[in-house]
């Protein structure tokens, strides 16, 4: 990989805003640098810029270096600064494979990047072929999303290997729902593929959607340029301490995506005797994305019973298809009541 031919110009030469936790590191008695008010609040001085204590529970956690990880403002962040690293606005292209998550094109179409398109297979798989068919020399990113939303299934290991191996550009694998997956993260690649980047977030199986914490995963060169284009307090002080409490805590997450497992397989299991379910496409996350008789109309009759689903009809591949999230117990047995109702109209 050439990192320096991928890189903007700009960001490549960039000389970053230096702050005054960058020049001074290290304890001391009276902090006089930043223009803080010296008055305890608790939350009166700047945050950790690299987030150090964050990162090292992360590198312990996921046995990967704290060199090798960005933390941003959620993914939603982290998906911005691949752009704003890597793509020169009206000039370069990424490569995303309809159905998957909207930030990619969203995010892309803010920073004025063309989004090249291949759809998945009618299994959800990737077509190989077609998407190494399809990039060119200004393709910088191509986003792969396993397990994937909204189809719930993972992608082919080797199929991603294979393209990490061909691709030029930057291989961006977005693990959001690792955590409910049975098959392995591609944490292990990262030491020997340097193209490979790994987005993962605490908004899923860690239960702090509302802190917006995600997490890059990357080769320590990419780190630090991306390092160079955040913003230097992007992750605040109260995310930081919230994420630093629940990292802590590894045997609730567990303990959580245990229960949100189990109930899945109920889910699945109680779904497919209902009968405006048609079809329940395998999940390795923490929904379920179920092919129905009629989609809109199923939807507008939780929505009359204060449920609320996700409505992907009119999203690629997925025609008449609910997304539905695994709740509590209590929860999906009021689905299930719902759809049971619905299908004795
Ligand atoms: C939910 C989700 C995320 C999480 O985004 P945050 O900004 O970290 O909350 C990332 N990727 C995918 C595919 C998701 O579905």
């Amino acid at each position: 990989m050439n990192l320096e031919k991928l890189v903007r110009k700009n960001i490549w030469s960039l000389k970053p805003y230096s702050s005054a936790r960058d020049e001074f590191k290290g304890e001391a008695e009276v902090y006089l640098d930043a223009n803080e008010n010296p008055f305890n609040t608790g939350l009166n001085r700047y945050p950790d810029p690299y987030q150090w204590k964050v990162k090292d529970k992360l590198s312990k956690l996921k046995n990967i270096s704290v060199k090798n990880i960005l933390l941003g403002n959620g993914s939603d962040e982290v998906i911005d600064l691949l752009y704003r690293t890597f793509c020169n606005p009206g000039i370069d292209n990424v490569m995303i494979c309809p159905p998957t998550y909207g930030m990619y094109e969203v995010s892309a179409n803010i920073n004025d990047v063309l989004v090249k398109k291949v759809n998945l297979t009618s299994d959800f798989q990737l077509d190989i072929k077609a998407i190494l068919n399809a990039t060119d020399d200004k393709t910088k990113l191509i986003f792969i999303c396993s397990p994937n939303n909204p189809t719930a299934n993972s992608i082919n290991k080797n199929d991603v290997l294979t393209l990490i191996e061909k691709f030029k550009g930057i291989i961006v694998v977005d693990e959001a729902y690792i955590d409910f997956s049975k098959e392995q993260s591609f944490l292990q690649y990262l030491e020997k593929y340097p193209n490979l980047v790994i987005m993962q977030t605490l908004s899923k199986a860690w239960g702090l959607a509302a802190i917006r914490l995600g997490i890059l995963f990357a080769h320590h060169d990419i780190i630090q340029i991306i390092n160079k284009v955040k913003p230097p307090y992007n992750v605040n002080e109260l995310t930081q301490k919230a994420a630093m409490e629940a990292l802590s805590n590894v045997q609730q997450k567990e303990q959580w995506v245990n229960e949100i497992l189990q109930e899945r397989k109920n889910m699945e299991h109680q779904l497919s005797e209902i009968n405006c379910v048609k079809q329940i496409y395998p999940s390795n996350a923490n929904f379920i994305l179920v092919k129905v008789t009629d989609a809109k109309a199923i939807y507008n009759y939780l929505v009359e019973q204060k449920i609320i689903v996700r409505d992907r009809s009119s999203v690629t591949l997925c025609e008449n298809s609910l997304r539905i999230t695994v709740g509590t117990k209590c929860e999906n047995e009021k689905l299930i009541k719902a759809l049971k109702s619905y299908s004795k109209k």
